[in-house]
């Protein structure tokens, strides 16, 4: 999947800069038939050995999200039950459950459990409104399953939508009240809390402090501006990286413009400028660099870029345990 151009950029933006080990808070493993991300089934294998063109050799543990299509919730539980395979190829791996609004909590439990789930994983495309980019948070997330996280201690991966994500007020109010109601869940908000577009997060941010079950991951958000200002308005120990396979394996990257955001890919007609021949890298890779300008921007430590490549997520998934 990669080229000479990844290589090369990998070894001058990226292998400087990363530490020596890295937890991945966000990522999928799948079969084709749950999701076509691709024609092959990827597994633990498949993805250590994809997470080279990311991270050279050094050790790569991973929470592990099942995915599954509209068209394909016949798989559901498979795909619970491979994401669960994966994580036991290690100890440190952990995976969560995906969930449909409309699962009972004592289904969920009873299978989460029985595959070593310790979260949820739920997603605006199981929502009923139409259309879903513009669901409430409540649509694809139930109190009640909110509740069960709460009383179990697991957390829930929150992959926010509408036009305007945390500059939303419907947004900011729901994870409010979920995460001050039901302390003992943890909430992570996937993508940087999907400021593809930076402004949604400058606005949305300040309203969110004083949570201490609100948590990010970075997944393949490419915008520097989009992690800096969570490191600054609520504190770098809220923050874990997440590359987002196989998200991360296209080339291009996320670009906000105007008060919204494009995903550019190899065959968006833009590489082709007046000055040269723009070769674009992989997503995971502009999304490293990403996190290398704001950690800079925001004078970071070394310790503290790794508490973001591990002692964060270490604590939240009970690494040590
Ligand atoms: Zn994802």
């Amino acid at each position: 999947m990669n080229s000479p151009h990844d290589l090369e950029f990998y070894e001058r933006e990226i292998d400087p800069f990363l530490p020596d080990r890295i937890y991945d808070a966000h990522t999928h493993i799948w079969k084709p038939e749950f999701y076509s991300f691709s024609e092959q089934a990827v597994d633990w294998n498949d993805y250590q050995s994809a997470m080279t063109e990311l991270h050279g050799n050094r050790p790569t543990y991973a929470m592990f999200i099942p995915f599954v299509g509209k068209d394909s919730l016949a798989y559901q539980l498979e795909a619970n039950e491979w994401a669960a395979q994966q994580k036991d190829a290690h100890q440190l791996n952990r995976c969560n459950f995906f969930v449909k609004p409309e699962d009972d909590c004592d289904w969920i439990l009873e299978h989460a459990t029985r595959l070593g789930a310790t979260g949820l994983k739920c997603y605006h495309t199981m929502a009923k409104t139409k259309p879903t980019w513009e669901a409430d948070i409540q649509a694809f997330l139930p109190e009640h399953q909110v509740r069960l996280c709460h009383e179990q201690g697991w957390f829930i991966t929150l992959h926010i939508v509408k036009k305007e994500a945390l500059a939303n007020d419907a947004n900011v109010e729901c994870i409010r009240y979920y995460c001050e109601k039901y302390p003992q869940m943890q909430l992570i908000l996937a993508h940087s809390a999907r400021a593809f577009q930076p402004a949604h997060n400058l606005r949305g941010l300040p309203k969110l402090k004083g949570l201490s079950n609100l948590w990010f991951d970075s997944s393949a958000n490419c915008e520097p501006m989009a992690h800096q200002a969570i490191f600054r308005i609520l504190g770098h120990e809220r923050f874990m990286y997440g590359c987002d396979y196989p998200v991360s394996h296209f080339h291009g990257r996320s670009l906000g413009t105007a008060d919204s955001f494009l995903w550019l890919y190899e065959d968006s007609p833009v590489w082709g400028e007046k000055h040269a021949q723009v070769n674009p890298v992989l997503v995971g890779l502009e999304h490293l660099r990403s996190l290398k300008w704001a950690c800079w921007s925001e004078k970071l430590t070394d310790n503290q870029i790794e508490d973001i490549f591990w002692n964060n997520a270490a604590q939240l998934f009970h690494l040590e345990s």
